[in-house]
């Protein structure tokens, strides 16, 4: 375990963002270097508490074996810790970045204490190992001749080839945009997650043995069918695209976009020319309103800071989540409360407040008179519990106001996979139109079709398209040999392909 009574000595010191004023100027990550003394008491801080909930159901998604790298850290064996982080974990240097930390919630600590800072830990320990460079391209010593499509190169259909490219199959991975990453790449910005690091990976995985195709659009310009009968197996990873959307009076008027039509062009113009091609929607000396929460909502309000927007405000339908955890909410769940993310943070910084507006629902996007978007005429809501306990909104009458905009973005969440693969190979839907598929089978109607992440589950994290994918996986290697030393996910036996090979 850590210090034995490393939790009783130090607090929780989780390592800093750079400051909000300084990282407004640029699209650079939002982390600062962690420093190695702070991370080992950090380490210390771990209980090792018999039943690690934060690898539990209700903690880490892909069952990290939290305390045990916790402990190494504290006791400075690093290289130790890159092999234990990548047996259950293919690519902690995303997950350390992005993941909001179910483990966090559910730490033991966390009962009595702030919870040891898991995710600083994580993600200090993979880009140590790749700094040392320790971390290198995994080839399998023999090929078993099977050949396997992967349809969408975001961290399902990754986490499937790495697992995949291990045991010896041969992988490709087809993704119909010009970058492989999924939302890696074209969802989460710059500054949460630098497209090199993303690079970094990829070229681990070409190196190893894994073929990407990019440009290819399954089921449009690349035949589905085809690629079906010339591989052995198929898996789905197509990630859930299809946006929600907001069907009231004046939806049609111009500035008024889905959060992934700004963000995606917005990477893809910054990483194609640094933003010199203007070929993104700017939210430069505009007026914006983003409607919807999540970490969409929020990396629509960074980046329309860092373009210099001269108003934000954000609109939350829901109430505002309370400072700490509700009665029905208790530990080791995840726990529903306030949170203050980097966007809100920088916001609060530019404008002096919080951008956050809750209980209010839009009603109508307001014309300018030449098809623009000039305002939503907006209500507030309250919410009650109803006889039987559920949530009912209602409006609250003469609170009518119209915010001003000239750009919204909307993010609302997703509605599941497009469908056009789906049509095209004949895989039925569920009744919210995911690919149908159990987890931990992931086979879809379709012999030889699997399908993992978003496309199955629905929009969720990126730790559990990592679950799905390296589960997808196991499944696949079993149908394909009839048995398979992939681990099942949350299992650890086996090991994750890019491995921190001895030095
Ligand atoms: C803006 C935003 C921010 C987010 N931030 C976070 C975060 O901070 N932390 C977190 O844990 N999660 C976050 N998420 C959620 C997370 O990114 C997703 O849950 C995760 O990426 C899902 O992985 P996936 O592989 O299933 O799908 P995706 O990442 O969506 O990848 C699917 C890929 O399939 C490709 N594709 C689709 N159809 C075809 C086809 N016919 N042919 C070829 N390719 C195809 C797509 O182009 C895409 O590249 C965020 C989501 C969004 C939208
Ligand atoms: S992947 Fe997420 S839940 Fe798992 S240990 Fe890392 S931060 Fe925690």
């Amino acid at each position: 375990m850590g210090k034995p009574t490393g939790f009783k000595e130090f607090d929780r010191k989780k390592v800093p963002w750079r400051l909000p004023v300084v990282r407004l100027n640029d699209y650079n990550e939002v982390y600062t270097d962690p420093e190695e003394a702070q991370l080992r008491q950090q380490g210390a801080r771990c209980m090792d508490c018999g039943i690690p909930f934060c690898q539990s159901v209700t903690g880490c998604p892909i069952d990290n074996l939290i305390p045990e790298w916790n402990d190494m850290v504290y006791q400075g064996r690093w290289r130790d810790a890159i092999d234990r982080l990548h047996k259950t974990n293919n690519f902690p240097e995303f997950t350390g970045r992005v993941c909001p930390a179910p483990c966090e919630g559910a730490c033991v600590l966390g009962i009595t204490n702030p919870p040891v800072t898991i995710k600083n830990i994580e993600n200090a320990i993979v880009d140590r190992a790749f700094s040392e460079g320790w971390i290198k391209p995994a080839t399998p010593a023999a090929r078993t001749g099977k050949k396997v499509a992967i349809i969408g190169g975001g961290p399902a259909g990754l986490a499937a080839a790495d697992q995949l490219n291990l045991v010896g199959h041969t992988v490709t991975v087809y993704e119909r945009s010009d970058r492989v990453g999924g939302l890696l790449m074209y969802g989460i910005p710059n500054m949460k997650l630098d497209k090199n690091v993303v690079e970094r990976r990829l070229q681990l995985m070409r190196d190893g043995g894994v073929t990407f195709v990019t440009g290819a659009d399954v089921g449009r310009n690349v035949d589905a069918k085809k690629l079906y009968e010339e591989n052995d197996a198929v898996l789905l990873s197509t990630g859930a695209t299809k946006p929600r959307d907001l069907p009231i009076p004046g939806r049609q008027l111009k500035g008024v976009h889905f959060a992934m039509e700004f963000l995606a062009a917005q990477t893809k113009s910054y990483l194609d020319s640094s933003m010199k091609d203007g070929k993104y929607i700017s939210a430069t000396g505009k007026k914006v309103v983003v409607i919807g929460g999540g970490d969409t909502g929020t990396d629509c309000i960074a980046t329309s800071l860092r373009h210099g927007c001269t108003q934000l405000v954000n609109f939350e339908l829901m109430d505002r989540p309370p400072e700490d955890r509700a009665d029905d909410n208790p530990w080791p769940q995840w726990p529903r409360i306030f949170r203050v993310d980097y966007g809100h943070e920088e916001a609060t910084e530019k404008f002096g407040r919080d951008p956050r507006e809750y209980c209010i629902l839009s009603k109508e996007f307001i014309d300018d008179g030449n098809g623009n978007v000039k305002g939503i005429k907006a209500v507030r809501v309250q919410w009650t519990k109803d006889a039987s306990g559920r949530m009912q909104m209602s409006e609250v009458p003469g609170s009518e106001s119209i915010i001003e905009a000239d750009l919204v973005l909307l993010a609302m969440g997703f509605l599941g996979p497009e469908q056009y693969v789906a049509e095209m190979l004949g895989i039925q839907t569920d009744n919210r139109s995911n690919y149908n598929a159990v987890h931990g089978e992931f086979t879809t109607n379709v012999k030889g079709v699997f399908a993992a992440g978003d496309c199955r589950r629905g929009q969720s994290l990126v730790v559990w398209a990592i679950n799905e994918g390296r589960g997808a996986a196991r499944a696949i290697d079993i149908y394909l040999q009839g048995t398979s030393v992939l681990p099942a996910p949350g299992v650890t036996m086996g090991s994750a392909a890019s491995v921190a090979v001895p030095g």
